[in-house]
């Protein structure tokens, strides 16, 4: 992609309404452009970034046996109303009439819709289990929308949904998406720790947050350091073998948000040089409610005893839209944003240092087409503008590497190559230059 054709809206001024590192580098790298209160567009830039995240998502609810449909982000009232939350959920759920004057919702979450289509179709338990997930918009009337899309009301979320036969197979259900949760998150470069945390809205008595350490965090945590260092399971894990043993030695280290910490224990089970006590994002959440839902709509299959059970059921939610600005409070410095390259929204920023120059433009060009013929995403930077300029947006909209082109390297035969992370710099031979990247 030419920057020069591209829509990149960076701005110079710090936005003063943001309040956080990620918000204010979310708008000032032109990622996302606010339209009202918590609601936000995603620009390009930052559009490149979702879908990277919502890919890794992907791969890894696959890999971990779910499967993906699509539900719509209205959803009838009557559901709502079969199992009981609809007078529950209070002021968060947006409620809207139709001209026939039905009564709607715009989904905040996706229990009462996918418990409907179980109970359509699935009758024994040979067809179980079965885990279905979406990634869809929801929305949800925040009392006080805030840190962009952080907090947003309407916001992407994966959401996936488990039926088992019973609470033994339901916990292996569990089992299958904690782990995959370790992996989703580490691959975006993220290191998120599950943390035994309250139900809430959607009820049940098993549940954890993934929760990112950081000062902006809006949730109160309390572990054990050696949580930071965990190793993550490795993509060859087996899905249909036991997991217990990796939850069991995750979640044998002490981990709580504020709602479920029990000081004592803490300060009992973790010595003081390990003690974490701090802020952190909560970027997603996995719950196991047993018979909440399918028990009142009446989601039952026939057991190997002809006996007719309501279906176990955990719910498995991912904030995409709050994973962005959690990877950027994780990843950035004074100058800008440090994508990890799994989810960096080029490869390569490409600098052209002084477009009058014939010979700089001309081996941009011949780089240029040579990345992309080696399928790397490149954003060539090639406006008619200062070096300082280009030097800043590179850095500040944080590509893993910068291909620096001047006259002065190429009397050498040489580009520079800029590493975004460490700051290093080497200078390689033109012919070589792609291998480098490669
Ligand atoms: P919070 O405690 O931050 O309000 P929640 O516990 O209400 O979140 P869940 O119902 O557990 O949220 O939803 C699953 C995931 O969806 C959350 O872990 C979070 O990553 C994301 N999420 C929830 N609310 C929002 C929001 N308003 N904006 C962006 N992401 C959100
Ligand atoms: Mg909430
Ligand atoms: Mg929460
Ligand atoms: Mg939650």
């Amino acid at each position: 992609m030419r920057l020069s054709r591209y829509f990149l809206p960076v701005l110079k001024e710090t936005p003063k309404e943001a309040e956080i590192v990620s918000h204010r580098l979310m708008l000032r790298a032109g990622m996302i452009k606010q339209e009202a209160s918590g609601l936000y567009a995603w620009l390009p830039l930052g559009y490149k970034v979702l879908r990277k995240v919502q890919d890794i998502i992907e791969q890894e609810q696959n890999r971990a046996g779910a499967i993906e449909l699509l539900m719509p982000t209205l959803q009838s009232a009557d559901l709502w109303r079969e199992s009981g939350r609809y007078d529950d959920y209070g002021k968060e759920m947006l409620r809207i009439e139709d001209r026939h004057g039905r009564d709607l919702l715009y989904g905040p979450t996706n229990e009462e819709m996918i418990t409907n289509i179980f109970r359509s179709h699935v009758k024994s338990y040979k067809d179980l289990p079965l885990n279905l997930y979406h990634i869809q918009w929801k929305f949800r009337d925040e009392i006080r929308p805030r840190f962009g899309t952080m907090r947003s009301r309407e916001f992407l979320m994966k959401d996936a949904y488990s039926f088992d036969l019973d609470k033994e197979a339901a916990v292996k259900s569990y089992h299958r998406m904690f782990v995959a949760y370790l992996r989703t998150y580490k691959r975006m470069g993220l290191t998120a720790i599950p943390m035994r945390a309250e139900t809430g809205p959607i009820g049940g008595d098993l549940s954890h947050e993934f929760i990112v350490l950081a000062d902006t965090g809006e949730s109160g945590v309390f572990c054990d350091r050696d949580l930071l260092e965990k190793p993550i399971p490795a993509a060859d894990i087996d899905y249909d073998g036991d997991l217990s043993e990796i939850v069991d030695d995750w979640t044998s280290l002490y981990a709580a948000t504020e709602d479920m910490i029990e000081m004592d224990k803490f300060e009992a089970d973790v010595p003081e040089d390990r003690r974490i006590a701090a802020r952190g994002i909560e970027v997603g959440q996995v719950f196991y409610f047993g018979e909440k839902y399918s028990e009142p709509m009446g989601a039952k299959v026939l057991n190997d005893e002809g006996k007719e059970v309501a279906v176990h059921m955990g719910s498995y939610g991912i904030g995409l839209t709050r994973v962005v600005p959690a990877i950027i409070e994780a990843c950035h410095d004074e100058d800008g944003i440090i994508w990890p390259v799994s989810v960096a929204p080029f490869e390569l920023g490409l600098i052209n240092l002084k477009t009058s120059d014939d010979a700089s433009v001309e081996t941009c060009q011949k780089l240029y087409s040579e990345l992309k013929n080696a399928g790397i995403d490149v954003l060539y930077d090639d406006r008619d503008m200062g070096a300082g300029g280009k030097f800043a947006t590179a850095d500040l909209i944080g590509l893993p590497f910068q291909m620096i082109v001047g006259p002065r390297g190429l009397k050498n035969g040489e580009v520079e190559i800029k590493d975004r992370k460490t700051g290093e710099r080497s200078n390689v031979s033109i012919d070589t230059a792609v291998e480098h990247i490669r």
